[in-house]
């Protein structure tokens, strides 16, 4: 209790309410966790259904992560990437990754830009992006098209990017030259359309805004695969390739923010894979390190370095922790467990189908749920007024944090978005976790079935 007091009295945490901190007397203070299970300073213990915030992909509790750290920080805790020097693990794992991109992409994205967090990446490609059509004399084209409800971070370029009005609200943002067009949301937009049809509708839009500001001042396309804080909105077959194709079209730069999608999440390396298209620029953060330590990386192709290379300017951009080497180390051996374990494969044929048929047989049938979707190891509900539409009680908003409370209080941590209830557990979890996560979420919308009803 002591540091619930303490938190309330000092500590701002992100993305929260400061009024509702107080009220709950302090945050909820995470002591330890192992494997899929978290614990609290009151002894309650959280099946975590989030994997921390969509990113403790190895599980929590791995001893060689912290003692590669540990050994890492003995021989060289630090030093920089700015004075013509670099240390063995960010070079080691620019390799690794090159290496993997290969094997997703055909070998296209060759070159690795470090960072500390998913949101810095996205800074990074903001300003590579424009500093590379600058160098190629097209000045001009510094457009960044995204997609409404799209969630890119929160420093000001990457909330900007981002496609959230009520974060566009504090700060004024966006900032100028980014556009943002329909979602490709079945469940909302889309619902009720056929499928291929709202695939076509949904990529039409950025074309339709491609012509409508002019083709020759549009930079870069960026899209997270699945949008994952948007509320986990699984895009219809062929979206994908239409978007590829209209950016292939009027060449425009195709980024893929995988900072959720990447490392395993979707069953595949990359989102990308997955749905089938080939970017020019790739963000990675979060299962990069499983959390372990804060790094990103931005994924950048062969053509855009060339450039840069020609025109021998330097890139005047990058972190005092671009290319840390204690992260970097911890992200090695965090890929060797995820290769070790076949974690990836297992999410593709094992533990993805499993929490798919779990929750088409006991979230989808429930009164509440108007859909029940899942992609390997993401997945939300969407909890509606009336089965059959997507009508949302009181107007919308009120139902999700309901439904979450109830999971938090029967022991499992999940995240409501709007009023969805989002998923996305470490890619460790075990059948009988999967059981009991989907088995929480009915009891919690049979809890909220009175509440709701009212
Ligand atoms: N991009 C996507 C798709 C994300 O989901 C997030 C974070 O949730 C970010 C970027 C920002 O990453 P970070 O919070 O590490 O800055």
């Amino acid at each position: 209790p002591a540091l619930r007091q303490l938190d309330v009295a000092h500590h701002l945490p992100a993305q929260s309410s400061y009024a509702l901190q107080q009220e709950l007397g302090g945050s909820r203070i995470i002591t330890h966790a192992k494997g899929c299970t978290v614990t609290d300073g009151e002894g309650h213990s959280l099946l975590d259904g989030m994997a921390g915030l969509w990113c403790v992909n190895v599980g929590y509790g791995r001893d060689e992560l912290a003692e590669v750290a540990y050994r890492q920080m003995l021989e060289l805790p630090y030093y920089n990437t700015f004075f013509r020097t670099a240390t063995p693990p960010p070079v080691e794992l620019a390799a690794r990754l090159a290496g993997l991109l290969a094997k997703a992409h055909g070998g296209e994205l060759q070159h690795i830009f470090f960072n500390s967090s998913g949101s810095e990446s996205n800074d990074t490609v903001f300003r590579l992006v424009r500093t590379y059509w600058m160098l190629k004399g097209q000045g001009d084209r510094s457009v960044f098209i995204s997609r409404h409800n799209a969630y890119h971070g929160s420093t000001v370029a990457s909330a900007s990017l981002g496609g959230m009005d009520f974060m566009h609200v504090q700060g004024g943002l966006p900032i100028p030259g980014i556009e943002h067009v329909m979602q490709p949301y079945p469940f909302g937009e889309g619902f009720g359309e056929d499928p291929e049809a709202f695939a076509a509708r949904a990529a039409q839009a950025i074309e339709d805004r491609i012509l409508a500001i002019g083709p020759e001042k549009i930079a870069a396309f960026i899209g997270e695969p699945v949008q994952g804080a948007g509320g986990v909105i699984i895009p219809p077959p062929g979206y994908w390739q239409k978007v590829e194709a209209i950016c292939r079209k009027y060449g425009i730069l195709l980024v893929a923010d995988e900072v959720i999608c990447g490392f395993g999440r979707l069953g595949s390396w990359f989102g990308f894979q997955h749905f089938g298209f080939t970017p020019d620029i790739v963000s990675m953060a979060k299962g990069l390190s499983s959390g372990y330590l804060p790094i990103s990386a931005t994924a950048v192709s062969r053509e855009i370095v060339a450039t840069l290379r020609a025109s021998g300017e330097e890139f005047v951009h990058g972190y005092t922790y671009s290319g840390h080497p204690v992260c970097a180390a911890v992200a090695l051996a965090n890929l060797d467990i995820l290769e070790r374990e076949d974690l990836i494969g297992r999410t593709a044929r094992d533990t993805g189908p499993y929490l798919a048929a779990a929750m088409a047989e006991r979230l989808a049938p429930h009164p509440l749920v108007g859909e029940a979707r899942s992609l390997g190891l993401i997945g939300a509900v969407e909890i509606v007024a009336e089965k059959g539409t997507n009508r949302r009680h009181g107007g919308g908003g009120k139902a999700g944090p309901i439904v979450r409370d109830h999971c938090i209080a029967r022991g499992l941590m999940v995240r409501a978005i709007r009023d969805s209830i989002v998923m996305s557990p470490p890619l460790v979890i075990t059948h009988a976790q999967i059981d009991q996560l989907v088995d929480t979420i009915a009891a919690a919308l049979d809890d909220a079935g009175e509440a709701l009803s009212r």
